[in-house]
């Protein structure tokens, strides 16, 4: 389980003019629970994603890990919107990236790299680099990367957000598929809520509020996309 516990974040100078990009955020991720975080454009969800990731650090508040086997630091999967794939590396190169810098053995990496390649559908283009994969493949690999590590919790920051229409509903489908066969609490971001429905277990919905202070509706859906027919709605503000 992973806890947002009383987050803030300011930038800038606090003697000067201050931005409070995040207040009084509160909320938990189950273990295998997918929830989406939707919200007007500079509403803080990418900084919120970045802190529960680690590359920020909050002004005030803390995420931690609950309930992680002893000292055992969390793996963390992030898969981008603009593709972070490097483009001198091929797509297997990319996708094992993780795992060689966890010290892997050569056999683990092969036998990883052709597991999750397989899994986001690129088998036969593991030496293709980025540049001669469409932005949906690139995706793939993206998410392909981020689950070799076996995270203990996978975000996703607007990932589809640059494809187009058609392409975005497949990698919805199958990235469903791939989430019902890890099971990873995961974080997703995005503007979309037919998205957002379709995806999560649990939707937040962050929302901008006079005097910056956000609030938090959380909208848990039981499965939601794949059964819609009861939700339940909890404003906490
Ligand atoms: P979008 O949907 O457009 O991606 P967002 O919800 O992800 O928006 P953030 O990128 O988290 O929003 O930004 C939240 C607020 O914090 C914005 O007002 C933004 O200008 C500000 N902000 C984000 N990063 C920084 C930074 N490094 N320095 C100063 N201000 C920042
Ligand atoms: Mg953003």
């Amino acid at each position: 389980r992973i806890v947002v516990e009383n987050v803030e974040k300011r930038f800038g100078d606090p003697r000067k003019r201050e931005l409070t990009a995040l207040k009084n955020i509160n909320f938990t991720i189950a273990e295998q629970e997918f929830v989406v975080l939707v919200g007007p454009s500079g509403c803080g969800k990418s900084t919120l994603l970045n802190i529960v990731g680690g590359l920020l650090s909050p002004s005030d508040g803390e995420v931690y890990f609950d309930g992680l086997q002893g000292d055992k630091v969390p793996r963390i999967g992030i898969v981008f919107q603009e593709i972070a794939l490097f483009p001198w590396r091929s797509v297997y190169e990319n996708v094992v990236f993780g795992l060689q810098e966890l010290g892997a053995s050569k056999e683990e990496l092969q036998e990883k790299g052709r597991h999750y390649i397989e899994m986001v559908g690129l088998t036969g283009f593991e030496s293709a680099y980025p540049k001669q994969l469409s932005g949906g493949m690139r995706q793939r690999a993206g998410i392909a990367r981020a689950l070799s590590v076996e995270p203990d919790l996978l975000l996703m920051d607007e990932p589809f957000s640059a494809l187009d229409a058609q392409t975005r509903t497949i990698m919805q489908e199958e990235l469903l598929a791939i989430w019902n066969r890890t099971k990873l609490s995961t974080l997703y971001v995005t503007h979309n809520i037919p998205e957002a429905v379709y995806l999560a277990d649990r939707v937040i919905v962050m929302s901008r509020h006079p005097g910056q202070i956000k609030s938090i509706i959380r909208i848990d859906l039981p499965k939601a996309g794949r059964n819609q027919e009861e939700y339940r709605m909890e404003f906490d503000r």
